[in-house]
């Protein structure tokens, strides 16, 4: 090996340390900004699934409601289905939105606004605002 090739294959793997190291730090750069990027609802988004807050694939799909926009359709999901399980809580809860000119007297009411004829539950889109 010749003294040029010597110091081309050095140059060589200094260029590709340099090229490594820098597609790692543009890894961890990207990562972190979309770490950042996570919106404190989203965070607080995170569901643990517990027997109250357990969907029914029974049930009938969740109304699509605009301004539920930017919270995640778990969290949507795991909120009515304790309003459906635990309705024995949320009837002792007022809501203070001014809901009950819509005829809710608690809190139970801005999820579930009727049962069908075989028990299951009729939503109430109130509560995605
Ligand atoms: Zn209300």
């Amino acid at each position: 090996m010749s003294e040029n090739q010597r110091v081309h294959g050095r140059r060589d793997i200094i260029i590709t340390a340099l090229l490594v190291g820098l597609a790692l730090a543009t890894l961890v750069i990207v990562w972190t900004r979309v770490r950042l990027e996570e919106t404190p609802e989203q965070a607080a988004d995170a569901v643990t699934v517990s027997p109250d807050t357990e969907w029914d694939p029974n049930w009938p799909a969740l109304p699509t409601v605009a301004s539920w926009v930017g919270r995640s359709p778990e969290l949507a999901r795991a909120a009515y289905a304790f309003a459906e399980r635990r309705g024995d809580i949320l009837q002792d809860i007022p809501c203070y939105c001014g809901c009950e000119g819509m005829g809710h007297g608690n809190n139970r009411d801005c999820y579930v606004k009727g049962r069908t004829a075989d028990g299951k539950p009729i939503w109430d889109g109130h509560a995605f605002t």
